[in-house]
């Protein structure tokens, strides 16, 4: 089982009001699934991702990631960073930095191998720079490496990021509407990058996504929130117009429902295969 969540509650407290962001969620993801977390903005899809991450302690409940815990009754566990190493985190904002080479933001995944003086001066051994270089091949960015990660398109930069999950050795990725600020052909090509992984390597992927047709084309499973609850976990083709009308409300459910796209009408070069890795000698030397 890649993640188990039991009884995770978070409330907030700000301004004279409550907020339960998290109220009860009750989760099990299994190894090598792709999962869409999908639901009304502020219905608790970022807390739920963040805290499985490992990034924030909650109020009540446990979390575990492969086995390792994250969260034990509300608080962070002890040896999480075993948890933590074995899951790579995206966002909506790339998170990248702006001024360091594109194949420097993905060795950078290796932190937990590498001792912290090297990583900061950018001295990667030629293995290193050999293990960035091919997830950067995986995911169609091996060209751009010596490119300054902020000279990247949205998609670009969002390829790197999940490379660089990668070179961590993360075995599930989450992502946090990584698509969400991407154009169409950009948004097609980094789901498309997650499937492949998820398929290939049997990454476990879970993301929180806005679009529902998205969802649809690329996750066989959605799990739905609405004000810190779970109110539809199950395949992603049984979202009807009934159902997100359950999920977003009757106004917002009608605007959501498009046809699923076709990835196979792609107007874009597939992302490469592991199979096709090229010789990357020459460019390492
Ligand atoms: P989503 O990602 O689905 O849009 P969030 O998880 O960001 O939802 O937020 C869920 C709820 O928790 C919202 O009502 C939001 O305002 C509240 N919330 C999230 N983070 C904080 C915080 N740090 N302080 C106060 N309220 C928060
Ligand atoms: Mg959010």
């Amino acid at each position: 089982m890649a993640i188990d969540v039991r009884a995770l509650s978070r409330t907030f407290h700000g301004h004279g009001r409550v907020c339960r962001a998290l109220d009860g969620i009750d989760l099990t993801i299994a190894d090598g699934e792709m999962v869409a977390l999908i639901g009304p903005s502020g219905s608790g899809k970022s807390t739920l991702l963040r805290h499985i991450a490992g990034l924030v302690p909650g109020d009540h409940g446990d979390i575990s990631i492969d086995g390792h815990a994250v969260l034990r009754a509300g608080r962070l566990a002890r040896g999480i960073r075993r948890a933590r190493a074995c899951t790579g985190m995206i966002f909506q904002q790339f998170n990248l930095v702006g001024r360091m080479s594109v194949l420097g933001n993905v060795a950078v995944g290796m932190l937990y191998k590498v001792p912290l003086w090297r990583s900061l001066l950018g001295w990667f051994t030629l293995s290193e720079r050999r293990q960035a270089m091919e997830a950067l091949h995986r995911v169609g960015m091996s060209i751009y490496a010596s490119q300054r990660a902020s000279t990247l398109s949205g998609g670009q930069q969002q390829r790197t990021a999940i490379a660089r999950a990668m070179v961590q050795g993360a075995r599930t990725i989450l992502g946090d509407e990584p698509i969400a600020s991407l154009d169409p052909v950009s948004s097609r090509q980094v789901m498309e990058t997650l499937a492949r992984l998820n398929r290939e390597d049997r990454i476990t992927v879970v993301v929180s996504l806005h679009q529902v047709d998205a969802a649809m084309t690329y996750c066989p499973r959605a799990i739905a929130m609405r004000e810190g609850r779970i109110v539809f976990d199950g395949p992603s083709g049984e979202l009807t117009p009934a159902v997100l009308c359950r999920i977003y409300g009757a106004g917002a459910a009608a605007a959501l429902v498009a046809p699923p796209s076709d990835p196979a009408e792609s107007t874009f070069p597939a992302v490469p295969t592991r199979a096709s890795l090229p010789n990357l000698e020459p460019v390492l030397a």
